[in-house]
């Protein structure tokens, strides 16, 4: 479902992302660690096309980029994956000026030029699938942070993606709202959806994820099956990681 070959990134001089080789099946899980500034987020933004590739390449489901094509060509690629794959981030970002509803159903309407009726419908399915179908009306504001990364997840399904990346979902709510959202990607692991999170939710990464990768100073340092990544991490960077986080 997505594969990136000899992937890199740099900010000016900065090299953040280093020929990261990084890849994930159909249905996989995989939990992506590391320190703060390891490049998790710069990752995940590359995949989307947030960030402009400084080398290498990548394909999400089927659509090839590589960072020596045309600005246009790369463009209308990543419009492609933009398309297929679902983002979710630490501020959730919904329209303030939007009820819960409209948020859902903004790309339906836009992007896929939906009837509305039939976007309402639509909308209404996916938050009753998150558990909201009570606050279609709501404005985010009147919403706790667990119910609007709620929303925001049901808007991010809305394009029925075939990936959903996940950036520090839970790292913004407070603590006892963080169990509704892990329980909504929980269910989402478990209808066979391929996922990419970056979470510090240790328990999550152990019980939903096939696979953790390790990164450090954007590189992937070490990865593998939860039960043995968590029991014996193989390098000295992953234990140390490990030691501080837990
Ligand atoms: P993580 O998500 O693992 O904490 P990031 O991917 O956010 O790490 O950042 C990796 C490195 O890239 C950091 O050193 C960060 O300062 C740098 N970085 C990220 N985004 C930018 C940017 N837009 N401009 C300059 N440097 C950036
Ligand atoms: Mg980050």
């Amino acid at each position: 479902m997505i594969r990136t070959t000899g992937l890199s990134k740099s900010f000016h001089n900065h090299e953040v992302l280093r020929s990261i080789d990084f890849q994930v099946d159909k249905t996989e899980i995989v939990v992506l660690l590391g320190p703060s500034g390891s490049g998790k987020s710069t990752l995940l933004r590359c995949l989307n096309g947030l960030e402009e590739l400084s080398g290498g390449s990548l394909t999400v489901n089927g659509v090839d980029v590589d960072s020596a094509m045309s600005h246009r060509e790369k463009n209308a690629r990543f419009r492609e994956i933009r398309r297929q794959t679902g983002m979710v981030f630490q501020q959730f970002n919904l329209y303030p000026h939007k009820t819960a509803l409209e948020n859902v159903i903004e790309s339906l309407l836009i992007v896929k030029r939906m009837p509305k009726a039939d976007a309402v419908a639509a909308g209404e399915r996916l938050l009753k699938r998150v558990g909201l179908a009570e606050k279609r009306d709501a404005y985010p504001s009147r919403l706790s942070g667990g119910q609007q990364q709620r929303v925001a997840i049901a808007r991010a399904l809305a394009m029925e993606p075939a990936v959903m990346l996940f950036d520090e979902p839970t790292s913004a709510l407070d603590p006892e709202l963080v169990g509704e959202v892990l329980d909504v990607m929980r269910e989402l692991a478990g209808e066979g959806m391929t996922m990419v999170v970056v979470t510090h939710e240790m328990k999550f990464a152990r019980q939903v994820a096939n696979r953790v990768v390790f990164m450090d100073g954007g590189v992937i340092v070490e990865q593998g099956e939860p039960a043995s990544f968590f029991q014996s991490p193989q390098t000295e960077r992953a234990r140390r990681f490990l030691n501080q986080i837990t």
